[in-house]
């Protein structure tokens, strides 16, 4: 314990839609304290969140760092006066809301992202992402989000990328499902997401795997995301992870459908006959989310 409170421990967030997972780790990984918090409103969740951290921290060591991967929308812009700051979720009492602001109480420096960058962190080091240097990360569940991370950073512009709402190529006689994004209708989330085939086919597509043309249509959207991430950002490895993605036969589709759409046009070692080790499934399951964020604290500890 002497060693690890010198070297100080990291302090760890996976926050989602419905739970915090809040753990206290030390810099190699290993966790010593974890807490499950129900997501509510900040006024709410945020002390409990900090009252973790002080009893964990009372017993296991001062905390050195904190790592945050979070719902969103949220500012993940570390030069922006409002880094850490919810923006436009139109999730009750949290726009506005601040991670700092709960944790600056420790007096430990902080670093920030989205949950899907969290996640694809994780795979990056311990899961399916392991050796490759460029890796997109994609999860298809109640929305649709990709990460892209070179050299484990995420990539990003003025705000994390959106990539989920790209259109893919809608053929309205084969599906005329108009769509379900409130900005986009028929944008790659609007079509693709659990929220989507539930409100098309009235259940989820694990209970449509026997409908060959329904697993086609679905994964045909997905490809199109799948190539244009080949096309834009050339990574060593496209991951597909969520609760979609658990679709029997799904990933076998979007590997056909994306070679398809290459068409032999991008040329590399990596993009294997038939895709099957370059678009593969998520190897950490749960875990990606909070050992991403473990390794968030591990670069606010460098900083
Ligand atoms: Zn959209």
């Amino acid at each position: 314990m002497n060693e690890a409170r010198q070297k100080g421990l990291i302090g760890a967030i996976e926050a989602g839609g419905t739970k915090f997972i809040c753990a206290l780790a030390r810099p190699d990984g290993t966790i010593v304290a974890r807490a499950r918090i129900d997501t509510r409103t900040p006024a709410e969740c945020f002390p409990d969140m900090a009252t973790f951290f002080r009893e964990s921290a009372a017993t296991h060591g001062d905390i050195a760092a904190f790592g945050v991967a979070s719902f969103g929308p949220i500012d993940i812009d570390p030069a922006s006066p409002a880094y850490g700051t919810f923006t436009t979720t139109p999730k009750p009492g949290w726009q506005g809301a601040r991670y700092h602001d709960a944790l600056g109480q420790f007096g430990a420096p902080l670093v920030v992202d989205n949950d899907v960058n969290g996640a694809a962190l994780g795979e990056w080091l311990a899961g399916a992402g392991q050796g490759a240097r460029t890796i997109a990360y994609t999860t298809i569940g109640t929305g649709v989000g990709t990460g892209v991370l070179r050299d484990g950073r995420s990539l990003m512009g003025f705000s994390h990328y959106e990539m989920g709402h790209i259109h893919p190529s809608h053929d309205r006689a084969l599906d005329p499902f108009e769509g379900w994004c409130p900005y986009h209708g028929d944008c790659l989330e609007g079509l693709v997401a659990g929220p989507a085939i539930i409100k098309r086919w009235g259940t989820s597509l694990d209970h449509l795997a026997d409908d060959p043309a329904k697993i086609a249509l679905i994964g045909g959207y997905i490809a199109d995301l799948a190539a244009d991430l080949v096309l834009m950002h050339m990574p060593d490895r496209l991951i597909f992870g969520g609760g979609v993605v658990k679709a029997p036969g799904l990933i076998e589709v979007v590997r056909q459908r994306t070679e398809a759409r290459l068409n032999g046009y991008v040329r590399n070692p990596r993009l294997d006959p038939g895709l099957a080790t370059y678009i593969v499934t998520p190897g950490l399951g749960d875990d990606a989310g909070i050992t991403g964020a473990i390794a968030l604290g591990r670069q606010a500890l460098a900083q």
